[in-house]
């Protein structure tokens, strides 16, 4: 049956290629198997998404969709591509083509072209948490060197050949016209070696795919977007290669006390509109626990106070930001009887207030922002 991969990303058949990208990141987050556990029905959701992003999010491959159907698919050589080598070029951006990877034409970049690959991770944190910083730990599904060949790929006990595509110079000299061009040869990935014999436990690649918990230390004051860099985290190279960085990114949950600017904090308070008549200290929390904020006698509703250095600690440990905080009036709810009457009497000893004011409308709005 023929698949409906515009439908599957839940856009439409004319979507710009950052329309795609962008939904595919959306929906792949949301059925990743990690955030699923046990979920077979999200994980075969994940694999149908990725697959629709490996046709959609290349040109080409979009093109002889649109034209022929997924049928130009089907009979194509070696199929799919793992859905989490997919999501992993996706979410790494600036890493690297994820189709050039793939495809092994990463070679074209040397002697480190066996490096394993970064890896992205998107983390959720509190508020509160991203703040202060905090010890997490996270899963990563990752390749891992194979333990059997201890990341050499050659099966145990058997060696390596002079590769016969370089003779073992591990490049390959192209000319064309005036031009000389040495690559990096594919075969051996610029080593000039080969394995004689696959290891069995790997199929000669190295490294093996592995799910693993891992505790990562996210510094004070990271807020949404900030990328943390763990290295040597990320993915085990090929044929024992290094391996890549591991890159936390944050996404920050909205607090209901608290936001940000910056290393800014923001709150509102309410307080009993008597403390504003009266003055008098009142405690309020920052991020760091409590401070006291004093009001004057007459103290108008609406007054921001800053307390400075009581922010979020810069990530640079340059100090840190300041705490605005807005004093608003609590007016009173459910009064007795006797309350009433005396705010009653109040009322009336300050006769009909407003109608009083000499003051234009004007003058009344541009004093409110004082
Ligand atoms: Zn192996
Ligand atoms: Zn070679």
């Amino acid at each position: 049956m023929a698949k409906d991969y515009y439908g599957i990303l839940g856009v439409s058949g004319d979507a710009s290629d950052g329309e795609i990208k962008k939904a595919y990141r959306k929906l792949a987050v949301r059925y990743h198997p990690d955030k699923n556990p046990g979920d077979k029905s999200a994980e075969e959701k994940f694999k149908e998404i990725s697959h629709a992003y490996e046709i959609l999010g290349d040109p080409q491959k979009r093109a002889q969709y649109d034209q022929f159907g997924d049928a130009a698919f089907q009979a194509g050589a070696g199929g799919f591509h793992d859905p989490f080598d997919i999501f992993r070029g996706v979410f790494s951006g600036g890493f690297g083509d994820i189709f050039g990877q793939m495809f092994g034409f990463g070679g074209e970049a040397g002697a480190g072209s066996n490096r394993g690959r970064d890896l992205e991770y998107v983390l959720q944190m509190d508020f509160l948490e991203a703040a202060k910083g905090a010890e997490r730990k996270i899963r990563v599904r990752r390749y891992e060197p194979c333990a059997a060949c201890a990341g050499s790929g050659a099966k145990p006990g058997t060696g390596f050949s002079t590769c016969p595509q370089c003779g073992g110079s591990g490049s390959i000299i192209q000319s064309g016209g005036f031009f000389r061009v040495s690559r990096t040869c594919a075969l051996c990935r610029g080593s000039g070696k080969v394995i004689k014999e696959p290891c069995s436990a790997c199929n000669g690649t190295g490294r093996k795919e592995a799910s693993r918990e891992i505790e990562v230390n996210i510094p004070a004051g990271v807020d949404t977007g900030t990328r943390v860099r763990v290295s040597g985290e990320g993915e085990a190279g090929l044929y024992g290669g290094a391996k890549g960085d591991l890159y936390i990114v944050i996404s920050v949950r909205e607090d209901e006390n608290f936001t940000r600017k910056g290393y800014d904090v923001y709150s509102l308070v309410r307080v009993p509109f008597t403390r504003f008549v009266f003055g008098g200290e009142i405690e309020i929390a920052v991020i760091n626990g409590n401070a006291d904020v004093s009001l004057a006698a007459g103290t108008q509703s609406g007054r921001v106070f800053r307390l400075r250095g009581q922010g979020i600690n810069r990530l640079d440990s340059r100090g840190a930001g300041d705490h605005f905080v807005k004093v608003e009036v609590e007016v009173p709810r459910n009064l007795n009887s006797s309350q009433k009457k005396l705010l009653r009497d109040c009322e009336a000893s300050f006769g009909t207030g407003t109608s009083k004011k000499k003051k234009g409308l004007i003058d009344t709005v541009k004093d409110a922002f004082q």
